[in-house]
């Protein structure tokens, strides 16, 4: 029983971690369909809120578009919290035109609120119009 027992602590001391060092090594692969970070196209949403009233995390807050944008005539735009978020993609599959972009991007730890905000506000292109 004991060697059994010495053998195996022996075997296990040879073997290589099975855990990673992270985040010092970062070669995380996450399964394909990961619900990671994403953020609504502003040049596609038309600011219905839909995707704000069915969030079960309340982690989305319609804030005010920064400029005029003739297809979002209520001139809101939603701002994920990621620190809310349990990623169900429920605001994905309720938006009525596909306005979210999805990602597999899951490394939004911050001491900061991080927020889908800056990404959305960037998707707004050139001339502001769909
Ligand atoms: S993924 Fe789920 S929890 Fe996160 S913002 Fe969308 S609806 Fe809310
Ligand atoms: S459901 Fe879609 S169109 Fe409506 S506010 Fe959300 S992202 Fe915009």
């Amino acid at each position: 029983m004991r060697l059994s027992v010495i053998r195996e602590v022996l075997r296990n001391l040879a073997r290589r971690p099975s855990t990673l060092a992270y985040p010092v090594r970062r070669e995380v692969t996450v399964a394909p369909g990961h619900r990671g970070r994403h953020y609504a196209d502003l040049m596609k949403c038309i600011g219905c809120s839909l995707c704000a009233v069915d969030c079960p995390a309340n982690a989305i807050v319609m804030e005010k578009l920064p400029q005029q944008l003739k297809h979002n005539p209520r001139g809101i735009y939603p701002v994920v919290d990621y620190g809310k978020c349990v990623f169900c993609y429920q605001c994905v599959f309720v938006c009525p035109v596909k306005a979210y972009v999805t990602s597999e991007h899951f490394e939004m730890a911050d001491y900061a609120i991080s927020t889908s905000r800056e990404l959305s506000l960037s998707s707004i292109r050139v001339g502001g119009q769909a």
